[in-house]
């Protein structure tokens, strides 16, 4: 007979029973507490209750107020964006995408067998200096489209057999792509949103996203204040609002739920890019993510950092990472009893 591991023997009998699995692991008291805090696990994705009842509709037309005035992330520029009137991201209330794809380079869970349906948004609130993306991210490269065409976008990556919908840097346009779910639902859009984001986010405006969004993927970048307002656009209340976020989205879904081909259905997964010298402040991050979330979060520990863009101007961030210090973030890793990493 075959050998068997408990884990793999766990996910065949759930794949037959259509169940969810989590990975196994008893958690210490402390973390079971937090669990029992996190809602209980509703059937995905969830936004199609919400849109049945009219919320889903409700919070796009409350969201898309905000434009006028905008207060949507943590740089609180106060602009009227319907009037064309920019703040720090450079976006206006039209959405605008650069791309959207079937995506294979993502994390395992999202990729699956048909990959991970992403759209890919222009301009960014956080505008990172090394940004690999800032073609994208900082010049807006891409195109005006109307809500009702990121909705038949949405469309087309669930006909391709996409798991789910990630949406890359979301947070600037967050009214018109909440306006785009309400148009995708009654046209068949039945698989789970993926919020793609660098978590430089307001816990408030997170709060429209429960019950919305199925799955977080937060990108955590600095520890420290200083190196935030450095290498990001003077966003020196990155680390405040980071962790305050990552609260909320973690309140909001909980660990990573996977179906019984692994495939994610609902939960947070963590990013963390490792800067050279230590300048992401990774101990700290970790600690945080062992501590304040869980020792069972899907912790994704980033190595691919190359100096881009403007990164050459600054000496700390002015080379790739060296194999020593990548294996300087998993030792944290493990003294933090970190026990789902990406691999
Ligand atoms: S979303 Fe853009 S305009 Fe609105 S507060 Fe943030 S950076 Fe400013």
């Amino acid at each position: 007979m075959r050998k068997t591991s408990r884990r793999r023997f766990l996910e065949e009998s759930l794949a037959v029973t259509g169940s969810f699995m989590v990975y196994p692991y008893r958690p210490d008291p402390r973390e079971a507490e937090r669990m029992a805090r996190t809602p209980s696990r509703s059937p995905y994705p969830s936004y199609l209750s919400l849109f049945e009842d009219g919320r889903l509709k409700q919070r796009a037309d409350d969201l898309k107020e905000i434009y006028r005035n905008c207060s949507l992330c943590p740089r609180d520029c106060r602009v009227d964006r319907t009037q064309k009137q920019l703040g720090k991201c450079q976006a206006t209330a039209k959405l605008r995408i650069s791309s959207a794809f079937p995506h294979f380079g993502e994390e395992r869970p999202l990729v699956g067998q048909k990959g991970s349906g992403t759209i890919f948004l222009s301009h960014c609130n956080l505008r990172c200096i090394y940004c690999q993306n800032y073609t994208i991210s900082i010049e807006g490269e891409g195109v005006d489209i109307p809500d009702e065409r990121a909705a038949a976008a949405m469309l087309k990556l669930q006909n391709f057999g996409c798991h789910n919908i990630n949406w890359v840097t979301p947070t600037h346009y967050l009214p018109s792509l909440i306006n785009a779910l309400t148009l995708a639902v009654p046209m068949g859009l039945k698989i789970p949103i993926v919020y793609n984001t660098s978590a430089y986010e307001k816990p408030e405006v997170l709060e429209y996203l429960d019950g919305v969004v199925d799955i977080y993927l937060p990108d955590f970048k600095y520890w420290d204040s200083a190196m935030a307002g450095k290498f990001s656009s003077e966003a020196y209340n990155y680390p405040h609002y980071a962790r305050l976020a990552f609260k909320e989205m973690f309140r909001q879904v909980g660990d990573l739920m996977v179906d019984g081909k692994g495939v994610a259905q609902r939960g947070l997964m963590v990013r963390h890019l490792v800067l050279p010298n230590r300048a992401a402040g990774t101990r700290e991050v970790l600690r945080f993510i062992a501590e304040e979330l869980s020792r069972t979060t899907y912790v994704n520990i980033m190595r691919q950092y190359r100096p881009e863009h403007r990164a050459r101007e600054h000496k700390e961030i002015d080379r790739r990472l060296t194999g020593a210090e990548y294996a300087e973030a998993l030792a944290w890793a493990r003294e933090f009893g970190l026990a789902n990493l990406d691999r």
